[in-house]
């Protein structure tokens, strides 16, 4: 143990565990109601408002599920081999038109309607052409290689539930029910400005003490790729009377609000006092780093989420607080556990035990094939270029302390299949 990793972290004492903080937000975060209707690929991402019912099979028809041959199940040889007549063909979508009586087999392609007197169908791999027959031998069981119509989702079942997010997949399967247009929860609408008088716009020369306003690209990023419908509000400037107004504004044409900067104790933040002011505050510490402060409140039928000014605070705040949050209100029923893989440390990470850490890290598989993570040079709150440098967050527990290389850890990786 290296010096200085043997004390607490002395901020943890008075703040609220992250669980404990999520709870709560959760316990007031009510999901939108109302609905619209879209076309299916716009629909992508959205939340399925009402149970979809098939109206049809899916698939339509009993069907083959390979190449071959369709038969009579009847007419399998028991021992040895048999020959049968070859009457025709059923292709995907011309099926055959005729009856295969017994002692007669048609070549079917993948997806052809069975035709009538067929229940079976062999490989075309496994049969032997003769002039105007197959042999077929003792190897098939009757009812092979056959999907029956409906297997996939049966007529007047529930193809899709609402509540469900629409991916990919899913859009896939309302296409195959052929619907063409669905009920989906509207989006939650998200307002977000950055506070500070340091902070100005891209295009501006920065004079002594500025900087440029890099939060409110992050909040867009991580808000777009969210689904939820954006209301960039700009930056506003360390004055109270300015911050109230628009929070106002905002608290009446949005579900949720989104600032960064202001909920220090410092001289210029104003953000908890209006808070306090014009609604409600529920907490303002939370044991995690890099995060504190945090603030949630409501100010009307607004959801308030006051993230603290630094950077990369900002997005493991809004990671570990906001998203749950936002994707609760978007009616989605949760399904998907947030995904945390065993890695092992490349290098040493420095930690104290009190507050729950998502150091930045780097995660590779080794030559086994196993999960390695690296931390990213700089972990100061500060510097953004390592969070964007980074896949994944290493997530060091409450009560650890320094990690040591080859120690194993929790990585929650940045992307998903999607
Ligand atoms: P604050 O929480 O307002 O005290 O801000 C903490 C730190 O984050 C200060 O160094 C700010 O200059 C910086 N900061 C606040 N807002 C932003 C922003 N929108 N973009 C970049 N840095 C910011
Ligand atoms: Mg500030």
């Amino acid at each position: 143990m290296a010096p200085g990793d043997c004390c607490t972290d002395s901020h943890a004492d008075t703040a609220m565990p992250l669980h404990q903080a999520l709870e709560q937000v959760l316990a007031v975060v009510e999901p939108v109601s109302e609905v619209e209707v879209l076309d299916i690929r716009e629909a992508l991402g959205r939340v399925l408002a009402e149970d979809v019912i098939s109206a049809v099979d899916v698939p339509a028809h009993t069907n083959s599920a390979m190449d071959g041959y369709a038969l009579a199940g009847s007419d399998l040889p028991k021992a040895g081999k048999c020959t049968l007549q070859l009457v025709g063909t059923a292709w995907a979508g011309r099926p055959l038109q005729a009856r295969v009586e017994a002692g007669q087999c048609a070549r079917i392609m993948t997806g052809a309607v069975m035709p009538a007197g067929t229940d079976t169908v062999v490989m075309q791999e496994h049969v032997e052409r003769v002039d105007d027959g197959v042999v077929i031998d003792d190897r098939h069981r009757a009812g092979q290689h056959v999907r029956p119509a409906g297997e996939d989702v049966a007529a007047g079942a529930v193809g899709a539930r609402a509540g469900i997010v629409i991916h990919p997949a899913m859009l896939g399967v309302l296409a195959s029910l052929g619907v063409g247009r669905v009920s989906v929860l509207r989006r939650p609408r998200v307002a977000f400005f950055s506070t500070g008088d340091e902070l100005v716009g891209i295009g501006e020369t920065l004079k002594e003490g500025q900087i440029y306003d890099s939060n409110r690209y992050t909040l867009y990023g991580v808000l777009t790729r969210l689904g939820m419908d954006v209301m960039d509000l700009g930056v506003v400037p360390d004055d109270p009377d300015v911050l109230e107004s628009v929070l106002m504004k905002a608290s009446q044409q949005a579900d949720a609000i989104v600032t960064t900067g202001g909920v220090s104790v410092g001289e210029a933040d104003f953000v908890t006092q209006i808070l306090e002011k014009v609604g409600q505050v529920n907490f303002w510490k939370v044991a995690m780093k890099p995060g504190r402060p945090f603030t949630f409140g409501r100010i009307g039928r607004a959801c308030f989420f006051g993230l603290p000014g630094n950077p990369v605070s900002v997005m493991s705040t809004f990671y570990q607080l906001v998203q749950p949050a936002l994707l609760a209100m978007t009616g989605a029923r949760v399904e998907d556990p947030v995904i945390m893989l065993d890695a092992r440390v490349t290098h040493r990470l420095k930690k104290k035990p009190g507050r729950r850490e998502f150091q930045r890290g780097v995660l590779q598989r080794d030559a086994q094939g196993d999960y390695q993570v690296t931390g990213t040079r700089h972990q100061g709150a500060g510097v953004l270029s390592s969070m964007a440098a980074a896949n994944c967050f290493i997530v060091l527990e409450e009560d650890r302390g320094a990690v040591e290389p080859g120690d194993m850890v929790k990585v929650q990786p940045f992307r998903g299949l999607v």
